[in-house]
C-alpha cells in the first residue's frame, strides 16, 4: 500500500509519512511528563528546484542564500542533478489551540507550553527533516534536510541584518505554503503561529500552485493597509510600520532564556507574542486571499498602501 502511494501518489506518500511520524514517534512531546504531544496536524507543499524563485531570493535576500541545486550538489557530489531534478519538500507544523491560547495570555516572556515547543517541538521537527530524507533515501531517492547541513550558517545582511543561508519559511513560501507578514512571520492557511520544515530530493513531484499574487498578499497592512495588530503585541518593541527589527528581537529572546530558566526550570527559550492575538494567528486574515485559495484562483493585486 505504501509502496503504491509512492509510486501512484508521491505527494500522498510524503504527506503519510509525516502524518504518520506525528502520530506515532516518541518524540513528538512537550516532555513535561504528562504525555502530551507537540504537534498534531501538518501542511505539506511542494517546489520545482527548477523554480525562479530560488534565484529571485538570491537577488533579493542575498547571494549567499542557496537555490536548492547549490545545496544538494555541495552534499551528495556523487548524484548528477540538474535543478530539475529535485523538489522540495516544505512543511508547516501549525501550533496547537492550547498552545496558541497560552501565548495569547502573555505579555513579555512565552508561556511554558509556547518555550516547550520552541525547544522540544523544534527537537522533534528536527528528528522529522531526518526521517523524511531516510524515507526518501531508503526507495532510491537522494535527499538532504538543508537546515541540518554542516555549513548552513546565520550571514549578516545588509537588507535584513542578519539573514541565514536556508531559509524554512522561503522555502515554505516557494511551495505554495503562504506569505509574509508585517511581522517577517509567515502567514499559512493555518495562521502564523507554526514551524516550519523542508527537506530537498532528487524525486519528481508535481510543485504545489502558489495561490497569491505577491509575497505579502496574506498580511492585512499590506493587502488592505489596516491591522498592525502584531506592533502592539511585541513587547520588544521590534514591530513597527517598517517591518521587523531581528537585532530587537534577537536581544529580547536572548533574555527570555533566564525566564523559562528560572520560571519553567528547564533550558529553554522563545516568545512568538506577535503570532498569537492577532487576526493571521491561525487563518489567513485577508478575505479575497483565504476565498482564493478555497477556489483555487490568484487574488487580485493589492491596492496601493497610502
Ligand atoms: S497581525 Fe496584522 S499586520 Fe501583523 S502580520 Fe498579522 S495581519 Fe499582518
Ligand atoms: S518580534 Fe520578536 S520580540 Fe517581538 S513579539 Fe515577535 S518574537 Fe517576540
Amino acid at each position: 500500500m505504501v509502496k503504491e502511494l509512492e509510486l501512484l501518489n508521491p505527494h500522498k506518500w510524503i504527506q503519510h509519512i509525516i502524518q504518520d511520524f506525528i502520530a506515532t514517534s516518541p518524540k513528538n512531546t512537550m516532555d513535561d511528563g504528562s504525555g502530551e504531544a507537540a504537534w498534531d496536524d501538518v501542511l505539506v507543499g511542494f517546489a520545482s528546484g527548477a523554480d525562479p524563485i530560488w534565484q529571485q531570493y538570491k537577488e533579493y535576500v542575498g547571494a549567499f542564500h542557496w537555490t536548492p541545486w547549490e545545496v544538494f550538489s555541495q552534499h551528495r557530489p556523487g548524484e548528477t542533478v540538474s535543478p530539475n531534478d529535485l523538489t522540495v519538500i516544505s512543511w508547516i507544523l501549525p501550533q496547537r489551540r492550547i498552545v496558541r491560547d497560552a501565548n495569547r495570555r502573555s505579555r513579555t516572556y512565552p508561556a511554558e507550553r509556547w518555550a516547550r515547543i520552541r525547544v522540544y517541538g523544534e527537537a522533534f521537527n528536527i528528528a522529522l527533516r531526518h526521517h523524511v530524507a531516510q524515507c526518501l533515501e531508503e526507495v532510491g531517492h537522494a535527499a538532504i534536510p538543508p537546515m541540518l547541513v554542516s555549513n548552513w550558517a546565520i550571514v549578516k545582511s545588509e537588507r535584513f541584518s542578519y539573514a541565514s543561508s536556508w531559509s524554512e519559511r522561503h522555502a515554505a513560501h516557494a511551495a505554495g505554503l503562504g506569505t509574509f507578514g508585517l511581522s517577517d512571520g509567515l502567514i499559512t492557511e493555518k495562521g502564523k503561529a507554526m514551524r516550519a520544515g523542508s527537506v530537498i530530493a532528487k524525486i519528481s513531484i508535481e510543485p504545489t500552485p502558489r495561490p497569491y499574487a505577491d509575497h505579502q498578499a496574506y498580511c492585512l497592512f499590506f493587502a488592505e493597509g489596516t491591522c498592525g495588530k502584531c506592533i502592539d503585541r511585541c513587547p520588544a518593541r521590534a514591530i513597527t510600520e517598517a517591518g521587523h527589527d531581528k537585532e530587537k528581537c534577537r536581544q529580547h529572546l536572548v533574555r527570555s532564556r533566564k525566564y523559562v530558566q528560572e520560571t519553567y526550570k528547564f533550558e529553554g527559550y522563545g516568545c512568538g507574542l506577535c503570532q498569537v492575538g492577532v487576526p493571521c494567528e491561525a487563518m489567513i486574515p485577508v478575505k479575497s486571499a483565504r476565498k482564493a485559495l478555497e477556489h483555487g484562483k490568484l487574488p487580485p493585486p493589492p491596492p496601493p498602501l497610502a
